[in-house]
C-alpha cells in the first residue's frame, strides 16, 4: 500500500498534462498509473492539429489555450510539442458553408481569434496547390498550426519527470476504493482521482462504476511523398469540413486525415483501403498535385470522441473527489487546456481555463444523448457510443 495527494489514470496528452499541472499546482505526490506505456494510446498516433476555428466558445477556449500553452513550453520545461504556425483554411462550397462560417467567424473574433475572411480568388492566392475555382471563399486564421504528436509525448515525459511527478508505467487502474485506487499493483491511497483514457475512457468509467459516453473509432492518416508543389511556404492547413478531410504540410509532402462516417464504434488499427482510396480520390479532386504521389506512411489508430464532439471536464456525480477528462477527439488542439482545466477541476471545482459547468457528465442522459448542441467544426464521428 502506499499513498498520494492524487492519482492520475492514463498517460495519454490528457492525463500526463493534468498530473504535471496538478504538481505545479503544489500537490507533493502525483502518481501517474499508465496501463501499458506513456504515449501509447491515440495521443502519439494522432495528426497533430491544432485550431482556435472551434465550432463553440468552449472549443474556442480551449483551442487559444493550449496554443497559448505550447508557445510557452520552451521557456517553462526546455523543450517544447513543436508547435508550427502554418495557418487554417476551412473552405466553403456551398452558400450554407458560407453562412455557417460567417456566423462561426462571429463568435471567433468575438472572443479573440484572429481569423479572417477570404474571397475565393484569395483562397487560391493563398493556397495554389489547391484546384482553383473551387470554392465560395472561406475563413483563414494564420495562428493555426499543429504539433507534433510523437514530440508531444516526449515533452510531458520531460514535464512529469522534471516536475517529480511519479510515473508509474506498466500498471492497470482496477477501480475506485474507500480512499484511493486498485491497480494492478495494489492500492494506492488518494485523496484526488483524475479518470482519463482517451478511446478507453468508456472502460476505465466501468471500471469505476461510472457511465462515461464517450468512445473510439477507427481514424486514418496518411503522408505522400514529397513534392516541390507542396512546399511549406506553399501550403496552409486545409480543413474541408463536409468531407472531414483535413491537411497539412509534413516533411515536404502532405499528410491527410479522415474519418468515415459509416465506421461501426469500436478499436481498429487495420488500415481500410478502400476508404484510403475514397481519401485519395477527394484530396487529389481539391489538391491535383497529389494524384500521382506515392505514400510514405499510412496509418490507423482509434480516435476518442464523445456525443457532442465535445470534451468532458468534470466532477464524477456523486464522488467529489473524482474528476473524468476527455478531449472528444481533440487532444492536440484542446488537450493542454482539458488538462489544466481537469487539474483545476480536481482542485478546487472551477477553472480559469473556461467555465466548465456545461462540459460535465450530467450533460448526458441515460443513453448517452447531451443537452448541448454539437460542435460543428469535427470530424464525422459516428452518432453511436458502442457498436452494440
Ligand atoms: C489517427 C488520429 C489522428 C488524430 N489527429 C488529431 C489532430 O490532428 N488534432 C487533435 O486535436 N486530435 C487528434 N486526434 C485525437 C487525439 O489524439 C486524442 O484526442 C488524444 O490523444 C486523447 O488523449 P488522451 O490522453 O485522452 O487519450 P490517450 O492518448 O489514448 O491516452 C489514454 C491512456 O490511458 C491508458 N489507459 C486505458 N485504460 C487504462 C487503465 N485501466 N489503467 C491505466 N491506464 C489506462 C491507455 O493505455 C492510454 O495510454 C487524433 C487521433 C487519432 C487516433
Amino acid at each position: 500500500m502506499t499513498a498520494a495527494d492524487a492519482v492520475v489514470v492514463g498517460g495519454g496528452t490528457v492525463g500526463a498534462w493534468c498530473a504535471y499541472f496538478l504538481r505545479r499546482a503544489g500537490l507533493g505526490r502525483v502518481v501517474l498509473v499508465e496501463k501499458g506505456l506513456l504515449g501509447q494510446g491515440a495521443s502519439s498516433r494522432a495528426a497533430g492539429i491544432v485550431r482556435m476555428q472551434g465550432g463553440t466558445p468552449e472549443a474556442v477556449r480551449l483551442g487559444q489555450w493550449s496554443r497559448r500553452f505550447y508557445l510557452s513550453q520552451r521557456d517553462e520545461l526546455g523543450t517544447d510539442s513543436g508547435f508550427t504556425e502554418q495557418g487554417y483554411l476551412l473552405p466553403c462550397f456551398t452558400e450554407a458553408d458560407v453562412a455557417a462560417a460567417r456566423e462561426r467567424m462571429a463568435m471567433q473574433s468575438h472572443l479573440g481569434v484572429p481569423v479572417r475572411w477570404l474571397d475565393a480568388d484569395e483562397v487560391d492566392e493563398a493556397n495554389p496547390t489547391l484546384a482553383p475555382g473551387q470554392t465560395l471563399g472561406g475563413t483563414f486564421c494564420d495562428q493555426d498550426g499543429f504539433i507534433s504528436p510523437p514530440r508531444n509525448v516526449a515533452a510531458y515525459t520531460v514535464a512529469l519527470i522534471r516536475s517529480g511527478v511519479e510515473v508509474a508505467e506498466r500498471v492497470a487502474f482496477r477501480g475506485l476504493v474507500p480512499g484511493g485506487v486498485d491497480t494492478s499493483r495494489g492500492r494506492i491511497d488518494a485523496g484526488l482521482v483524475v479518470l482519463t483514457g482517451g478511446p478507453k475512457l468508456a472502460a476505465v468509467g466501468r471500471l469505476a462504476g461510472l457511465r462515461i459516453p464517450a468512445g473510439g473509432v477507427r481514424h486514418q492518416v496518411a503522408v505522400t511523398e514529397r513534392h516541390p508543389d507542396l512546399d511549406p511556404k506553399r501550403v496552409p492547413m486545409v480543413f474541408d469540413l463536409g468531407a472531414g478531410l483535413y491537411w497539412r504540410p509534413e516533411e515536404g509532402g502532405l499528410l491527410f486525415g479522415m474519418s468515415n462516417p459509416d465506421e461501426p464504434p469500436g478499436e481498429n488499427r487495420e488500415v481500410d483501403e478502400d476508404y484510403l482510396a475514397r481519401m485519395r480520390a477527394r484530396l487529389s479532386r481539391l489538391v491535383p498535385v497529389t494524384a500521382g504521389l506515392g505514400l510514405r506512411r499510412i496509418w490507423a489508430a482509434t480516435i476518442d470522441y464523445t456525443p457532442d464532439h465535445l470534451p468532458i471536464i468534470g466532477r464524477a456525480p456523486g464522488l467529489d473527489h473524482v474528476t473524468v477528462a476527455c478531449a472528444g477527439g481533440a487532444g492536440m488542439m484542446w488537450g493542454p487546456g482539458v488538462a489544466r482545466a481537469a487539474a483545476d477541476v480536481a482542485l478546487t471545482g472551477s477553472s480559469d481555463v473556461l467555465d466548465v459547468s456545461p462540459l460535465g457528465l450530467d450533460r448526458f442522459d441515460e443513453a448517452g444523448h447531451s443537452r448541448l448542441a454539437t460542435d460543428p467544426v469535427a470530424l464525422p464521428f459516428p452518432e453511436r457510443i458502442s457498436s452494440s
